[in-house]
């Protein structure tokens, strides 16, 4: 039907009419006095969201445009970083780190597994000239649904003394990533994700440590150089033409996040996955994410009776919800379904229910139908 789609994708999330209302108005000069007021306002809010004292900057990019910025602000050719993998985003990163001539290492856990602290903590523990400068942590895996021990991980990095260079594109905004409380030096997202916000905006936050870094860092910098940002920053404005009216987005999400308060944003979070989870067991489909290490975000299923991409296409065709295929090795063999933003149990107990009806129009005999929407119920009015 017309104008009924749903987005249960990782990004872009659904947006609030007020948001998209926002977005409609007419821009204003970025330089007016009345920009700025509006700058002042979503800098404290998005330090509020970040749980950080540390500047929060925001950059015209998507999320790879903001963990871009995170290495190249506070690096040189030559360093050598630890990047941490268990998927396609993590992968990215050293992608990213070999285009810029960095010494790359890697601790790695295999697609749909957590990464082990410990393989991080004895990898640090071995560099004992401290020849690591940097390590590249994927909070939230989005390709795989599993979230990383960030809390333990961060404290070997910080035991060790090299900077941490955060991709929480899919944890801010879901997840509790308390910045200053886990001494995490570079956290990157981007607003098509927990942000409610179309794609367009990438947010950076510099700690202190990673300023000092940023002095001696040699690799080129010219639009994304977040000092520059920062002088904005400091002056409620920016340094190149923003996005005006993704930032007027911004503000009206961001007063409804702080309307809902974190406690309560990442408890929804925690009560959709559990939903999602139980409904996906009792409908007798495989999980991806080992139990007790899903993503709040998003959650990864890998069904043996019935065909991923058929799933897929019986959803969107039959009744407008989009959901995610696999990436790469994974692409025909896992859906994945994004519960991240502006998304309410309503919205999981109508997938779950289209999802029953699909695979039984598909032929999978594995459960009694709406025993998937029992256990999705049974945990959202627990
Ligand atoms: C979406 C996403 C990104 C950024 O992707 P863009 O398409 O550049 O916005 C990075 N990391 C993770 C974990 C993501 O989910």
């Amino acid at each position: 039907m017309e104008n009924k789609l749903m987005l249960m994708i990782p990004g872009p999330t659904p947006v609030p009419e007020n948001v998209l209302l926002a977005l409609a108005k007419h821009p204003i000069g970025h330089r007016s006095g009345e920009f700025s007021q509006i700058m002042a306002d979503v800098t404290a809010n998005l330090k509020w969201l970040h749980q950080t004292e540390n500047d929060v900057l925001m950059l015209t990019v998507s999320g790879t445009g903001a963990m871009e910025a995170g290495i190249i602000n506070f690096f040189s050719p030559g360093d050598r970083v630890l990047v941490v993998h268990n998927g396609k985003f993590g992968e990215r990163w050293a992608e990213v780190a070999h285009a810029f001539a960095l010494d790359v290492v890697e601790v790695t856990a295999p697609w749909g597994q957590p990464i082990d602290p410990n393989a991080v903590k004895s990898a640090l523990e071995a560099d004992t000239a401290k020849a690591i400068k940097g390590v590249i942590v994927t909070h939230s895996e989005t390709s795989t649904g599993v979230i990383n021990d960030l809390e333990t991980i961060a404290k070997h990095i910080k035991a060790h003394g090299a900077l941490s260079i955060i991709d929480a594109v899919t944890s801010l905004g879901a997840a509790n990533v308390p910045i200053d409380a886990w001494g995490l030096d570079v956290v990157c997202s981007g607003s098509q994700k927990g942000f409610m916000i179309p794609p367009g905006l990438g947010f950076v936050t510099v700690s202190p440590t990673a300023w000092a870094a940023y002095k001696t860092a040699k690799l080129p910098r010219y639009y994304m150089d977040l000092g520059k940002y920062s002088k904005g920053a400091a002056k409620n404005t920016t340094p190149f033409t923003p996005p005006v009216n993704l930032i007027f987005a911004l503000q009206a999400a961001l007063k409804m996040m702080r309307a809902e308060g974190l406690e309560n944003i990442f408890a929804r979070h925690q009560r959709l996955m559990h939903a999602t989870r139980a409904a996906i067991k009792a409908m007798g489909l495989p999980l991806y994410a080992p139990e007790g290490h899903g993503s709040p975000a998003i959650t990864a299923v890998a069904p043996t009776t019935v065909d991923a991409e058929q799933i897929r296409s019986v959803m969107k065709k039959k009744f407008d919800i989009v959901l995610a295929g696999g990436q790469d090795d994974l692409n025909g063999k896992i859906f994945r379904i994004g519960h991240l933003g502006f998304v309410a149990d309503r919205d999981i107990l109508t997938a779950i229910a289209a999802l029953e009806a699909t695979i039984v129009e598909l032929g999978h005999t594995g459960a009694t139908p709406g025993a998937g929407v029992a256990a999705a119920a049974k945990v959202l009015l627990s």
